[in-house]
């Protein structure tokens, strides 16, 4: 299963694909040449994931060999052709030049320092990365508050579960789960809304399927049909855009039959009565009519999870990357509240995070409103313990600019230089031309990256750093477990780890920072961050994973918090009532249709890495639009003909799929895919309170392609 007979040693790690965090063993064979390669993966017993993996995790690693692999430091050239998306990773001495890493870090740290000393240290922002290890994200954030003086960095939690964490932080007080997805098994019934496990999350889309195996009830709610449906005792297949309709229709039932768990409302939340008064205007029979679900199934489905002895409710991006994101994690949390289903075996909430270190990334601080731990920066003694920590430094008390705001911030001229690990904003962010123009506008961009992306594209350094199994460092998946990854390859020519390139950076910036190794960030990160009370480097190297909170020395960590009340003023957390926001722009005579987008089982993100392994992208070579069978014998269009998707951002031409899943009114397109970007087509509207844009809804207009 897996085993190579070429291997000659196997090294223990975590995958580097998504927020599940699966534990596996990298299996080390030498290729032809002599060269160390992995040869196989096999899955190992992770808390996770318990010896499974998906087809990404067990198939997609020879990515990490492939030619395109950045092994130098590379600089733009002079008189180069202007900067835009016109390089080929294969042909890129048109633009850059070969350096040596002396020569790219002077260049890379200069070019900032000379921005920061002409128009000051907020003319620079910081993109981090989610696929690095904690140590490297704790640095990243670092390097950008006591370098530059400010909080301009972000990561790509800002495209994902912002608006998931805004809402669990303003009303549970805490951004992470409360329970592991893994305590399903302990539950009745569970809710899964607006994410799609078999696709996104494979492995704990295993543990779902067993729960309802063992008679567990599964509801699944989702405009799309999904792999979970034939799993679901109820498919709520609803319409686009109305889920706080439709959730607070859920709740009035609760409310109005008197079925919400009275006593835990009365010991641990409160707000309940503005909740009930607000809840009165939903009532199903009116709210059916808004979210195409009938009242009977509401009202079912209401019964239901408010009499189970145990339930969950996990949800992904289509929860959160709407403009009304907050709102619809509100009503989320606001279901589980009201019938208890907290704290205890078998309860939760659980927004399902992407990345395979999102979680982690977001805890050592890599977002502009917070330090590490969640700690806000408005708050003096925060800032103080900080201080303390950082050699006297001042941390800007002003909130920084988020992911999509610094795009805007450049066409002002306010930003001008950025450094950008990992990211790949030239394909992720929403309206993605504008993004592009933006990037090449910069007098100096600095990547760091292992493949010359879409977005290193427009740099004028760019620093060749570690894939994930050339590096040790830990990482945080889903379900608040910190793991260990072990170096499993030495990096190709000169290609070096993150956190040493960060900190040679820091270096050139001024900085006193004499960091020799991952774990002396661990332990400085620990003397600011709770959460890794008990936790310490050498655990982690024996142990593999401990859970946080982890409460001695020798607790494995809680699966499940807030038996016992809340990190909130009075231990209690609170409802907020969300109020309906239509999305920011509704289909109409010129765009009739729906336009969402998302990932695919196969491939991941922006498939910098996924569409450079070689099984993956065999599987899935093309870029594809998903409609219904009926919408394409509408459009007269036979599957693989190419369709012509037009916004009022732009317009791609890509060849249909036919999808029973999708409704007759809209298209899904997987945004991996450079050649048919779907980005170029989603709109840059941001949830005010998360600053997610709202990727899952755009109005379209969909016809036969003038190139098919
Ligand atoms: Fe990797 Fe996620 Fe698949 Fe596990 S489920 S193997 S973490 S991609």
């Amino acid at each position: 299963k897996g085993t190579s007979k070429a291997a000659h040693r196997s090294v223990d790690s975590v995958c580097p694909y998504c927020g599940v965090g699966c534990q596996l063993k990298f299996q080390i064979g030498r290729d032809e040449a002599g060269e160390e390669k992995i040869v196989a993966v096999e899955g190992s017993p992770g808390p996770a994931n318990e010896n499974r993996l998906c087809v990404k995790g067990r198939f997609g690693f020879d990515y990490v060999k492939h030619p395109h692999r950045l092994t130098k430091p590379l600089i733009r050239k002079p008189g180069a052709p202007a900067k835009g998306l016109n390089v080929d990773p294969a042909n890129w001495q048109t633009h850059f030049r070969e350096a040596t890493w002396d020569e790219a870090l002077d260049a890379a740290a200069g070019g900032l320092a000379k921005l920061r000393g002409f128009y000051g240290g907020r003319s620079i922002s910081g993109l981090g990365s989610a696929k690095c290890s904690n140590e490297e994200a704790y640095l990243f954030q670092k390097l950008i508050r006591q370098g530059f003086g400010h909080n301009n960095v972000d990561h790509c939690t800002r495209l994902c579960h912002a608006s998931s964490v805004a809402a669990l932080m303003e009303n549970v007080g805490s951004g992470a789960v409360t329970a592991t997805f893994n305590e399903i098994e302990n539950a009745d019934i569970a809710i899964a809304i607006g994410c799609n496990p078999t696709e996104n999350h494979p492995v704990a889309a295993t543990y779902f399927k067993q729960f309802t195996k063992r008679g567990g009830e599964l509801i699944v709610m989702d405009p799309r049909g999904q792999g979970l449906k034939r799993h679901a005792t109820h498919m709520l297949q609803f319409r686009p855009g109305t889920d706080v309709a439709m959730l607070n229709a859920i709740m009035n039932v609760i409310v109005e039959e008197k079925l919400y768990d009275r006593n835990y409302v009365e010991g641990f939340t409160e707000g309940f009565f503005q909740l009930r008064e607000h809840l009165k205007g939903f009532p199903p029979e009116k709210m059916a009519e808004v979210c195409g679900i009938d009242a009977e199934t509401l009202r079912t489905v209401a019964r239901k999870f408010a009499t189970a002895k145990a339930g969950m409710i996990f949800w992904g991006m289509g929860v959160s990357q709407h403009i009304h994101g907050t709102d619809n994690s509100r009503c989320l949390i606001s279901l589980a509240l009201l019938c208890g289903q907290v704290g205890r075996p078998g309860t939760g909430l659980h927004p399902l995070r992407g990345q395979n270190n999102v979680q982690g990334a977001s805890d050592a601080g890599l977002i502009p409103m917070v330090l590490p731990d969640y700690q806000p920066v408005k708050d003096e003694s925060v800032r103080e313990l900080f201080r303390s920590i950082w050699d006297g430094t001042e941390i800007d008390p002003t909130p920084g600019l988020t992911t999509v705001e610094m795009i805007d911030a450049i066409y002002r001229g306010q930003i001008r230089g950025m450094y950008i690990l990992g990211e790949n904003p030239a394909m992720s962010d929403p309206d993605v031309d504008h993004a592009r123009d933006a990037l090449a506008k910069l007098d100096h961009l600095v990547v760091q990256d292992i493949f010359l992306t879409e977005t290193a594209n427009f740099a004028d350094v760019i620093l060749p750093a570690s894939a994930w199994p050339e590096k040790t460092g830990t990482v945080t998946n889903t379900n608040r477990q910190v793991q260990m990854g072990r170096k499993a390859l030495e990096a190709p020519g000169e290609a070096k780890e993150d956190w040493w390139i960060t900190v040679q950076l820091a270096r050139r910036l001024g900085l006193n920072w004499g960091y020799q190794h991952p774990s002396e960030v661990f332990g400085e990160m620990k003397m600011s961050m709770n959460s890794l009370k008990n936790i310490t480097w050498g655990r982690l190297e024996a142990e593999g994973a401990v859970t946080y909170p982890s409460l001695t020395p020798d607790d494995p960590g809680q699966a499940v918090v807030f038996g016992d009340g809340f990190p909130r003023p009075g231990g209690r957390a609170k409802f907020t009532p969300a109020k309906v926001t239509p999305p920011a722009e509704v289909p109409d005579h010129e765009y009739p249709m729906i336009l969402t987008t998302g990932r695919q089982l196969e491939h991941w993100h922006t498939g910098s890495m996924t569409r450079r392994a070689s099984v993956l992208d065999w599987a899935e070579p093309e870029a594809h639009a998903s409609l219904h069978p009926k919408t394409l014998r509408r459009l007269g269009v036979a599957p693989g003909e190419r369709v012509e998707v037009r916004t009022r951002r732009g317009a791609i031409s890509i060849a249909a799929r036919a999808d029973r899943a999708v409704a007759e009114d809209m298209v899904f397109i997987p945004f991996a895919y450079v050649e048919a970007a779907a980005n170029i087509l989603t709109n840059p509207q941001l949830d005010p309170y998360g600053k997610i844009p709202e990727f899952k809804f755009s109005a379209c207009a969909v016809a036969p392609a003038s190139d098919a």
